[in-house]
Formats: structure tokens, C-alpha cells, sequence
């Protein structure tokens, strides 16, 4: 069964377990619960790392 990072808390989530789930940028992004869905809608592009966040990552550290 794939698993994939939550990207809001860490955890690992199993796809059949996932409580929520948001299609972003053409990636799907499984979520353990529905708060953390909820908190990455505010904010997504905190919680993906596109090349752009990569690189400004790289700015800033
Ligand atoms: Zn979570």
C-alpha cells in the first residue's frame, strides 16, 4: 500500500487511510486528518515544495 508524507505534520499516511486528500499542482497530497487538509488550504504553498520554494529556501539559508 503506498504511503506519503503529510506535509503539514510529518506523519505518514497510508492512501486507503488518508482522511483527506488535495490534488495541487498536478500532485495529489494525502492528509491524516481533516485539520491538516483544512490548515494546508490556507497556505499551500508553505507545505509543497515547488522549485521555486526549493529556491528560495536556498536564499534564505
Ligand atoms: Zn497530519
Amino acid at each position: 500500500m503506498p504511503t506519503h508524507v503529510d506535509p503539514v505534520c510529518g506523519m505518514n499516511v497510508e492512501e486507503a487511510e488518508a482522511a483527506a486528500r488535495r490534488d495541487y499542482q498536478g500532485q495529489t497530497i494525502f492528509f491524516c486528518a481533516v485539520g491538516c487538509a483544512e490548515t494546508f488550504d490556507r497556505e499551500p504553498s508553505k507545505y509543497v515544495a515547488t522549485s521555486e520554494t526549493r529556491r528560495s529556501w536556498f536564499r534564505r539559508h
